[in-house]
């Protein structure tokens, strides 16, 4: 039988009614004396189940011993041969789904804290430096979220000169411009995407791909190899009357205002943002509860977030949820707007449809259905739709428009091989949320980040052999 003797440690939050009225990063990391506690609950199990729970399998008891033998050195080496970003992954990543769910001890008690030890020894530990040998080649990184960051760390690790393309001022993708800084502070992203800096990646932002450059420019340029990171910040609006008012914002809009304009020190910076009184944010994911505790912070009174099926099938994760709660939004869960009403072009109010729960869908959730005349009304100034993104399309029509055989499903997603993601077309890998295998999320865009660098130093292989 599993012993779990000692409980698990939970990491110090801000108090909810400071961290309310600024974005200083909520949840603490761990002390030393929480690590070595955590850390002496992992039982080094034979089979070790956590590893198959994470996306890009870190060595997890691997990590843990050597925090145990307090080498965190050792332990930040262990982590960085499979992930390059254990700052952000230990702040931002799912693992309620992906290694805590797996851990062994789970099944009869709580699961070792994998993400905190792994934020705690990011946070304290940097790549090491090693003999990078050149190899010869040149490849291109469109996009410089998570997918686009690791695949240019491996790929600049193997020895090839990569140069990477952001359409942003500012690098890290969803990272700089979803993710609020109390969630993910940007001195830690900056920090890590120093790390790409010191192994040499080339970067440049303001470079649209598809618009300033194209793909046949890149390899006209002598790029041999291509991956594409773009990301998916396309945002869906929900089709509603009302939907075109002021004061109706896509998440994407009212995060980037917020996140990576700054529309928070308005008008030192000079985006605005709305600033009203009652806001609702519909979605269940991470976006809608970034969404709501950003617009709580702005100084919003009243912060709705509604969702349409019930809170067990959020697919956010759960401490956001729970920090939201903490912080005082609202959940009107099983509702759905139907309507944005407004007076004088501004939002004024929104009709929501009752909703309760059917058979499962082909996601296995249960289907949210109406019910029939129950409807409710609210007060709102605001409206912020998260109920998801899809592909920009712009790279993939510039690409059609050079003739590339680079192939889109019907929703614009990057047709890609499972495993090395491979496009349709030879010399040119996708991955991220442009691409999905799985869920949207940060670890799983790194895991196909890495599969791609994997795949492209194959494939720059085999030009080599061609040329001898
Ligand atoms: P992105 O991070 O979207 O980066 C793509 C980059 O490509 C962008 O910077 C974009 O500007 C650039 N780009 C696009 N087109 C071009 C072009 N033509 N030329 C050059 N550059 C281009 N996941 C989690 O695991 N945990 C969370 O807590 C979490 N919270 C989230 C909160 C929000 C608000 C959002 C929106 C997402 C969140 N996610 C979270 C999801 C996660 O952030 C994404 O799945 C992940 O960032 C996808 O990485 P990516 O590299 O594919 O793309
Ligand atoms: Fe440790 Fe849990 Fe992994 Fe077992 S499954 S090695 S207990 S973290």
């Amino acid at each position: 039988m599993v012993k779990d003797k000692i409980s698990r440690q939970i990491a110090d939050a801000l108090d909810p009614d400071y961290r309310n009225t600024n974005f200083e990063e909520v949840e603490q990391t761990f002390t030393k004396d929480q690590v070595m506690a955590e850390a002496s609950r992992c039982i080094n199990c034979k089979k070790p189940k956590c590893i198959d729970g994470c996306p890009v399998h870190i060595d997890i008891p691997g990590f843990i011993n050597a925090i145990k033998e307090d080498d965190i050195e050792k332990a930040g080496r262990v982590i960085r041969e499979s992930s390059l970003l254990p700052s952000i992954c230990g702040r931002v990543c799912p693992q309620e789904r992906q290694c805590e769910a797996t851990c062994i001890l789970g099944i009869k008690g709580t699961p070792v804290a994998i993400g905190a030890l792994e934020r705690y020894v990011g946070d304290l530990t940097d790549i090491e430096d090693s003999k990078i040998i050149p190899s010869g080649h040149k490849v291109a990184i469109i996009g410089s979220g998570p997918a686009g960051i690791t695949a240019a760390a491996d790929l600049a690790r193997a020895g090839h000169k990569v140069v990477m393309y952001e359409a942003l001022h500012a690098l890290g993708g969803v990272l700089r411009y979803g993710i609020p800084e109390f969630r993910l502070p940007r001195n830690v992203l900056d920090r890590e995407l120093d790390t790409l800096r010191k192994i040499g990646v080339e970067l440049n932002t303001n470079v649209i791909v598809g618009k300033s450059i194209t793909i046949k420019d890149l390899f006209e340029d002598g790029f041999e190899a291509i991956f594409i990171g773009a990301g998916a910040g396309l945002p869906w609006f929900m089709g509603i009357p009302g939907e075109n008012l002021n004061g109706v914002y896509s998440a994407n809009e009212f995060l980037t205002r917020v996140n990576l304009m700054r529309a928070n020190q308005f008008p030192e910076y000079p985006t605005p943002v709305r600033l009203g009184k009652r806001a609702m944010v519909v979605g269940g994911g991470n976006t809608a509860m970034d969404g709501a505790r950003v617009a709580k912070r702005l100084g919003y009174e009243e912060v709705t977030i509604a969702y349409r099926r019930s809170e067990a099938e959020m697919p956010a994760r759960k401490a956001e949820i729970e920090h939201a709660k903490e912080e005082g939004i609202n959940f009107l869960f099983l509702h759905s707007p139907i309507e944005v009403h407004g007076k004088d072009g501004q939002v004024i109010g929104t009709t929501l449809q009752v909703m309760e729960l059917g058979e499962p869908d082909a996601s296995g959730r249960r289907r949210p259905v109406p019910i029939k005349g129950k409807t409710i009304y609210k007060d709102i100034d605001t409206f912020v739709v998260a109920i998801g993104t899809s592909p920009n399309p712009l790279l993939t029509k510039s690409a059609k428009a050079e003739d590339l055989p680079l192939e889109v499903d019907r929703k614009g997603y990057l047709i890609t091989e499972e495993e090395t993601k491979q496009t349709t077309m030879k010399g040119i890998y996708a991955g991220g949320d442009i691409s999905p295998t799985g869920d949207s999320n940060v670890i799983n865009a790194m895991g196909a980040g890495k599969r791609a660098a994997q795949a492209i130093t194959e494939y720059l292989k085999t030009l080599e052999t061609a040329k001898a």
